[in-house]
């Protein structure tokens, strides 16, 4: 076995390879880009190197660089991870000629493999099921519309070269296919170099299913089943799970042995993932990735192996561990994706600080894979992804269960992400029954896009937050207004929160024990914090409260809710208020108009009163200066935003 190893990779992946090289008692060396300099990967690795600036190609895929690091550390192999350096096969073939070990598959594996034209031509030799399509080298259009015509519309165009969903279009009908192949063309030239493209019949409603495969280099080769990865978006996977839900045993030695002979005939040693595509009882080869696969863990789980070791085992001579009638199948195993993705902008990267994070406790049936801890920054130079999530139950209802309760137990702060998304798949009728299929997202979590509004509970959790951070705003002002105001007793506290389009003035007064009587809407209660959340005239509800600066977001019931603190007396900026204006923070009526046009007053002077619900609210000067207009009288109903007074020009000393 190797006595030391690099890892070519970053985040959750890199930390997973060093999390079992060092229980086998392998020494670890992490390469980082600028962005990863305190990332979760270099911290836990043995030794940490610098590779180059944060854009992948002057770091992650930088191989020359990396292979000159396993030089100069004595690393006797590298371990690639999934995506970047992993299914490059120059860059297998220069760790050999380095002489240090390249953890995956050869070099004539990666080649074959790396087209999907050139890999469906393989297959059809060694007798592995195809979807009809066309695969060929001519690429004119009138091949291809040919083709098209034969195979029957729908179509799908796929980019060769391609990965991630990159490339692929969807045709309905002829009209359409000349622009659709242009634009298929266009974006894999600039993805992938290669503007190859192959033609294949379109299913509708379809299962991926895949099969991960292991083989050594003396000749053995077992299946370690299959995962289902049918719940996509946009044709990349979000939930996986594994066994398949409804495999029958003949059906599942039936796809292991496609995926065996296509392992076979490229030559395969290592770990490897056919990927097919299924319907009814049929399934079809779509591609082969010969690397680790994001979703590997949901394998782990159900065969009790780790096949990051086995992966090690392999490089370094070893016989694969087990035969295949000694490979147990235990339970079910669900892998969901959590990214930094923002379901308000359609699922676009969200950057920024993880400004708080809680992750579900990991049990023997709770796993959380990572590579960020709190206060790390999703950047806008990698993957998104915050951390993968997979349980484990004796069977599917179970891990439905257990999936559900640790996505509520996910707190993410920061950044928008796609927990929402998650929840609404695992707490989905049709999820429950395994109604599996690639256009389930699309059919069963629209709902999931309306907000969602915060419940009383989630309120409270805020003005409690407010409370007792003592940044709470007292209409108290040195202005004696004493008979419009509605205080009812000394001690009073009104504070002001907006959540979207809601804003909402609370009462709140303290009890002194501890507790606050609060005044929501026209509801009284008594509440007060506990450690786990707060209770609310006794009863007790989980909530969370992550406070940045006026910006306080409570966490209910598995949901996120923000809400933004009022200051009355300082308009926010961004409002539109600026050093010569003064506007109403938010819709309101004017109680006094306490200053009159060309009035010399000093910043801080109180201008003008608004009264809104329930709460008297002063605004004052920006800066010294002139009153220049007053745009209403008392008694009249201003918007949010509303400018109110203008300043005359230039500062008066
Ligand atoms: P990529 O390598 O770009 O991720 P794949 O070939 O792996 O592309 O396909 C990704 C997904 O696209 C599949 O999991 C499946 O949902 C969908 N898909 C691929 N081929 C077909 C097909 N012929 N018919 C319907 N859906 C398909």
């Amino acid at each position: 076995m190797f006595r030391k190893i690099l890892i070519a990779n970053r985040s959750e992946i890199a930390c997973r390879v060093i999390v079992t090289a060092r229980r086998l008692g392998i020494a670890t060396v992490a390469v980082y880009s600028e962005a990863d300099a305190r990332a979760r990967h270099v911290a836990l690795a043995d030794e940490a190197w610098p590779i180059g600036p944060a854009p992948p190609r002057e770091s992650y895929l930088a191989g020359e660089r990396i292979i000159e690091v396993a030089r100069r550390t004595g690393a006797e192999a590298i371990h690639p991870g999934y995506g970047f350096l992993s299914e490059n096969a120059d860059f297998a073939e220069a760790c050999a000629a380095a002489g240090v070990a390249f953890i995956g598959p050869p070099v004539g594996a990666i080649r074959a493999m790396g087209s999907k034209s050139a890999a469906k031509t393989l297959m059809e030799k060694a007798g592995v099921p195809l979807v009809p399509g066309y695969h060929g080298k001519a690429q004119d259009v009138s091949t291809l519309a040919a083709a098209a015509e034969r195979i029957g519309y729908p179509v799908l165009i796929k980019a060769s070269a391609g990965g991630g969903g990159k490339g692929m279009r969807i045709v309905e009908r002829s009209a359409d296919l000349e622009a659709a192949i242009g634009g298929a063309k266009r974006e894999a030239l600039a993805s992938f170099g290669d503007d190859q493209v192959l033609v294949e019949k379109y299913l509708t409603r379809p299962r991926h299913i895949e099969i991960q495969v292991f083989a050594d280099t003396h000749g053995n080769a077992v299946s370690l089943f299959e995962r289902d990865c049918s719940i996509q978006r946009r044709h990349q996977k979000v939930l996986e799970e594994a066994p398949a839900p409804g495999m029958q045993p003949e059906r599942r030695r039936r796809m292991s042995e496609a995926a065996l002979a296509a392992a076979r005939a490229v030559g395969y040693v290592g770990a490897g993932t056919v990927e097919f595509i299924a319907k009814g009882g049929a399934f079809w080869f779509m591609e082969m990735n010969t690397r680790l696969q994001v979703e590997h863990p949901v394998t782990e789980m159900i065969t009790g192996l780790d096949l990051v070791e086995w992966q090690l085992r392999v490089a370094a001579g070893e016989r694969l561990p087990l035969a295949q009638d000694e490979i147990p199948i235990r339970g079910h195993a669900i892998e969901a994706r959590i990214y930094a993705e923002d379901p308000g902008r359609d699922f676009l990267p969200s950057i920024g600080t993880l400004v708080h994070l809680r992750q579900p406790p990991e049990t023997v049936e709770v796993r959380v894979d990572t590579g960020v801890r709190e206060g790390d920054s999703i950047t806008p130079y990698y993957d998104p992804m915050i951390a993968k999530l997979i349980v484990w139950g004796p069977d599917r209802d179970a891990a439905t269960r257990r999936l559900e309760i640790a996505l509520e137990a996910y707190e993410v702060v920061g950044v928008a992400t796609n927990l929402g998304l998650l929840r609404a798949i695992a707490g989905s009728p049709a999820f429950l029954a395994a109604d599996l299929d690639t256009g389930f997202i699309g059919r069963h979590t629209r709902a999931d896009r309306a907000a969602d509004n915060p419940e009383p509970a989630a309120w409270t959790a805020a003005v409690l937050a407010v409370l007792e951070g003592q940044r709470v705003v007292t209409p108290a002002d040195p202005w004696d207004l004493a008979d419009s105001f509605r205080l009812n007793s000394e001690g009073d506290q009104a504070i002001l929160l907006r959540t979207g389009e809601t804003v909402m003035a609370i009462r709140a007064a303290s009890r002194g024990d501890g507790a606050f009587r609060l005044l929501l809407g026209d509801v009284t209660v008594i509440a007060r914090t506990g450690p786990d959340g707060i209770s609310v005239d006794g009863v007790l509800h989980r909530t969370r409260v992550v406070r940045q600066g006026d910006e306080l977001t409570v966490i209910h019931r598995g949901r996120n809710h923000v809400f933004a603190l009022v200051d009355p007396l300082m308009p926010p900026g961004v409002r539109g208020a600026g050093d010569d204006r003064v506007v109403a923070p938010i819709p309101a009526r004017i109680t006094h108009v306490l200053v009159r046009a060309g009035d010399l007053v000093t910043k801080g002077a109180a201008l003008i009163v608004l009264e809104a619900m329930k709460m008297e609210i002063t605004l004052t000067a920006p800066r010294d200066g002139t009153i220049d207009v007053i745009r209403y009288i008392v008694g009249d109903m201003v918007e949010e935003g509303t400018e109110l007074i203008h300043f005359a020009d230039g500062a008066t000393a």
